[in-house]
């Protein structure tokens, strides 16, 4: 790939493609790439590692600087910079000529959606997620899952938000049997809001919850769908 002249840095998003992206890029370019940046200091950067459970401080030794901004991490702001449009030259390197969105089946994706519901091992079974869909389905929103209920097979992977599943950012997340481990709460701290559902008041989830609600999901899942359809018959 042709260098474009002049370039000292660039910069992507820090979510899953454009890391990958810029990782083939590095490996292309045989440059050092610095992923999910979140301060930047001349050389000398701040960057989130393991899942969010560790900021590491690095020094990145390149001309051209590689790396990727976290998410949340940077303010919108007008740029005085001028915005050119470069239409690299990829010769015969491999690239994506179509990218394929998962079939949803008509639900709105566990990405987009603006809201989500998601399960963790206190939902009991593959069969227990039929209160969360039925929550979701009055929500327009998307269900998701720890990786204790992929690992036991209940959900799809698709379905997993954390580190090694969908980062999600929905205005709100309802997590209703979900512990709060680190690498969960990776996929899902980008939420505007969080309730928690969870039946022990010393859970780690509710460190991170704006509502929280103490008992049993079985109980407390259908209660809100019956308000909730209450509320839409008046
Ligand atoms: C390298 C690595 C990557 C990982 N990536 C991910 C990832 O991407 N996503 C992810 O989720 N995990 C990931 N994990 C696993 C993670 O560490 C946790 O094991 C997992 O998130 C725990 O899932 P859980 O909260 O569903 O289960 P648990 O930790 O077992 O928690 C279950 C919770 O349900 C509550 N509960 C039980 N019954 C009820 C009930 N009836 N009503 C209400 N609450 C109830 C319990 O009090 C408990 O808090 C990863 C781990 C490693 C090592």
């Amino acid at each position: 790939m042709e260098r474009a002249d002049g370039a000292t840095a660039i910069v992507g998003p820090g979510s899953e493609r454009g890391n990958e992206v810029l990782a083939h890029v590095a490996a292309q370019l045989d440059v050092p790439f610095a992923a999910n940046v979140t301060e930047v200091r001349g050389d000398e950067l701040t960057r989130i590692r393991w899942g969010g459970s560790l900021l590491e401080e690095a020094r990145l030794h390149a001309d051209v600087k590689l790396l990727t901004a976290a998410p949340f991490a940077f303010e919108a702001s007008a740029s005085p910079l001028q915005a050119e449009v470069l239409q690299p030259r990829l010769g015969d390197a491999p690239r994506v000529l179509e990218h394929v969105a998962p079939d949803t089946g008509g639900k709105v994706s566990l990405a987009d959606a603006k809201v989500v519901v998601s399960g963790g091992r206190g939902v009991g079974s593959s069969e227990g997620f039929a209160i969360l869909e039925e929550l979701a389905g009055l929500l327009d929103a998307a269900v998701g899952c720890s990786r204790v209920v992929t690992s036991a097979g209940w959900r799809p992977h698709a379905d997993q938000v954390g580190q090694t599943g969908t980062k999600v950012s929905p205005d709100l997340y309802i997590a209703c049997g979900i512990s709060g481990a680190t690498q969960h709460i990776a996929g899902c701290k980008g939420a505007k809001k969080l309730l928690a559902i969870n039946d022990d008041p010393e859970a780690t989830i509710f460190a991170h919850a704006d509502y929280a609600v103490v008992g049993d999901l079985h109980q407390i899942v259908p209660a809100i769908t019956a308000e909730l359809r209450k509320a839409k018959a008046s």
